[in-house]
């Protein structure tokens, strides 16, 4: 049966940025680049919600990677919450696009949470890659293990592919970066939205079609950006994983929250 305007949800997208690191050009593209020169990267997590429902995708990192990894943490992914009045025990949904520390750090925290996760990702961070430092080296086995814990209280919700979290959100599986990388689709008042986590890490690799340097298969790398572009209304309503940009070209959700969280559901005011 047709869906009405008034059945169908709507939600209010944000990127919420909690870290940051420099980094070079040459060290963020599958080989290199010839214009070097700084290209740092801005940690991200993204949170969804209308009336009705509220989803946090990824969980970002503690002090505790920040130190080890080198990152500059800004301010915990919890207290970025606290900044728009969501306290931790609120959330009950996160989507978890891949395992790395940077994106599932936090997991921890949220004791009312169910996550959402591919089961490629578990798969590949608990399998035979993992002997490998390329592959291994952004994952942490502590969180792995944690996430573990977590499935046999029945707090993990298994996706394969394509996922309805709720009407209007979903989760696709993507590959490329890691096996089990998914990213996130959600229907807004401008069209639809794509979170592309780390399917592409800025705008640079999904508009030049080049790969960032930590990356599984680079088919499917390229297959995903394909894969993007079909799912997002345009190319302006796909968001980047690690790209400061985001914060230039979306509107603060208030004033004082200016370079902290962006608006992603209200179209972009910068090309
Ligand atoms: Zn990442």
């Amino acid at each position: 049966m047709a869906q009405t305007v008034e059945q169908t949800s709507m939600y209010e997208v944000y990127a919420l940025k909690y870290a940051t690191r420099s980094a070079q050009r040459s060290a963020n593209f599958v080989g290199g680049d010839p214009h070097d020169g700084p290209m740092p990267l801005d940690y991200y997590v993204w949170v969804i919600r209308n009336r009705d429902r509220l989803i946090l995708v990824d969980t970002g990192f503690f002090q505790d990677m920040a130190d080890k990894r080198h990152r500059s943490l800004l301010r915990t992914p919890v207290q970025a919450l606290e900044l728009i009045g969501i306290q931790a025990a609120d959330v009950n949904n996160i989507v978890i696009t891949h395992m790395h520390n940077d994106h599932v750090g936090t997991f921890d925290a949220w004791p009312n949470a169910r996550f959402h996760l591919q089961d490629a990702e578990l798969d590949y961070a608990t399998g035979r890659h993992m002997a490998c430092a390329i592959h291994s080296r952004a994952y942490e086995p502590d969180h792995v293990a944690g996430l573990i814990r977590l499935a046999y209280k029945n707090r993990i919700v298994f996706h394969d592919g394509d996922g309805e979290i709720a009407d209007g959100i979903s989760v696709h599986r993507v590959g490329g970066h890691t096996a089990g990388m998914q990213v996130v689709r959600v229907r807004t008042a401008r069209g639809w939205v794509v979170l592309a986590s780390d399917a592409s890490h800025f705008y640079e690799h999904i508009q030049t079609r080049r790969s960032f340097s930590l990356v599984f298969h680079i088919g499917d790398m390229f297959q995903g950006y394909a894969r993007l572009e079909a799912l997002a209304q345009t190319t302006d309503h796909i968001i980047p994983g690690h790209d400061p940009l985001v914060m230039e070209k979306y509107p603060p959700l208030r004033q004082d929250l200016a370079g902290i969280v962006a608006r992603l559901d209200i179209p972009p005011i910068t090309k």
